[in-house]
């Protein structure tokens, strides 16, 4: 749903295009991509496939071997995504977002050009058993040793840790939060694979750093520069989680109204019933409220505004939206969509992560607060 994207011609053209490429990956693959996504497995091949497709690197400038798009490209493929059930490109967007942002050439010449093709899996290594949502905890460490830096430290939850080929690890230095480019083939680092209830295709893994010596050239932004390097990213990667969500929560509906049309109970098809039609009303339209919102912030970006708060506010509709959607799915299909291995469920769970990873429900909630509270004008309101 692209209530404002697709209203530019020639943008529609590029979507219509995408989508049906996409959908097509999707049906080839469907059940090695749930064989896959049920035993917890990360698919690298029909990654890879992805990748030079063009559907992992939507930020990237086509030199860099990306797609040279923008954030309504990076949007569109997201929700595609989601749509589909395909392997989730969020980690590696925001890789590139990192790279772009704050990478130096010989950064960008070792990883950006393979992490946007999908030949490099990246990773990012922020949480900590006792460090998530604040990172006031953060225990890791970056000790200066030479010319050299010494990482330790335990991170969990971490998308692809186990399969990554660099992973960029956040740790305290002296002068305060700083991050690292670690290459995953260096001596003293360990994993072990995890099992998530949901985004499974991108498994999550324990990583743990023991006294990882990297060199300076590693270092990513400023030494002291954490947060800010942290929020460059983030800012932009809340509106591909929020189009993840919106594409689950269609998904959903979508299957769930496939077989809901032909269902019959007693001498009516479940969808005749008007309880029901009410239902799917309301989740339409928490989807397509999302979707105005994500369009909203994807064109502000354009024009070079801030985007902080729409991207937020895309990403706290889009999380109901998708629960409403998928709980309209259960109403659709009964008994038949309470098992596991049904895609409802194997959806149901992917969103529960979404709602937490990149950025609780809470958070989003705690930035739009301030917002409106600091704002003389009241973001508007007054
Ligand atoms: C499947 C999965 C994949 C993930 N992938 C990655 C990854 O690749 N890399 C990575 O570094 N991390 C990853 N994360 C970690 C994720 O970012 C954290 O789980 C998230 O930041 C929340 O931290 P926490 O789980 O420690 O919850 P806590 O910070 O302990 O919070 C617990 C609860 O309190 C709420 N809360 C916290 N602070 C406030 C507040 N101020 N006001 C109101 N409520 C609040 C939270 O929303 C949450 O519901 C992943 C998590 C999951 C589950």
């Amino acid at each position: 749903m692209y209530p404002t994207l697709g209203t530019d011609p020639e943008r529609r053209a590029w979507i219509d295009a995408t989508v049906k490429e996409l959908a097509a990956f999707g049906e080839r693959h469907r059940t090695e991509l749930d064989i896959a996504n049920r035993a917890n497995k990360f698919p690298r091949e029909l990654y890879g496939e992805l990748g030079r497709l063009g559907y992992l690197g939507p930020l990237v400038p086509a030199e860099w071997g990306g797609l040279g798009g923008g954030v309504a490209e990076y949007a569109v493929i997201s929700e595609e995504v989601g749509r589909h059930g395909l392997v989730s490109g969020q980690i590696a967007a925001q890789g590139q977002r990192w790279l772009l942002d704050w990478g130096t050439d010989e950064q960008k010449q070792r990883w950006l050009r393979g992490i946007a093709t999908g030949e490099i899996v990246f990773s990012e290594c922020i949480s900590e058993k006792n460090a998530g949502s604040s990172f006031k905890a953060m225990k890791s460490t970056a000790v200066r040793d030479g010319g050299d830096w010494l990482l330790s430290g335990s991170k969990t939850h971490i998308n692809l840790g186990a399969d990554c080929d660099v992973t960029l690890f956040y740790a305290l230095a002296e002068e305060g939060l700083t991050c690292f480019l670690v290459d995953m083939t260096r001596p003293g680092i360990r994993t072990h694979v995890t099992r998530a209830i949901g985004l499974r295709l991108i498994r999550t893994a324990d990583v743990e750093l023991d006294q990882v010596r990297v060199p300076d050239a590693a270092r990513l932004g400023p030494v002291g520069g954490g947060l800010q390097t942290f929020l460059s990213t983030f800012n932009v990667s809340r509106l591909g989680n929020a189009s993840e969500l919106i594409g689950l929560g269609r998904r959903s509906l979508a299957l769930a109204l496939d077989y809901a049309s032909t269902r019959e109970v007693g001498d009516s098809v479940v969808t005749d019933f008007q309880g029901i039609q009410w239902t799917v009303a309301d989740a339409w339209t928490a989807l397509q409220a999302a979707s105005l919102a994500r369009d909203d912030a994807a064109v502000a970006h354009a024009r070079g505004e801030d985007i902080a708060l729409r991207t937020t506010t895309a990403k706290k509709l889009a999380i109901a939206a998708a629960d409403q959607a998928s709980e309209a799915a259960y109403s659709l299909v009964g008994g038949h969509g309470l098992y596991f291995d049904t895609p409802y469920t194997d959806i149901l769970n992917d969103i529960k992560v979404l709602k937490v990873a990149g950025g609780s429900t809470e958070i989003m909630r705690n930035f739009i607060a301030r917002r409106v509270l600091k704002d003389p004008g009241h973001e508007g309101l007054a």
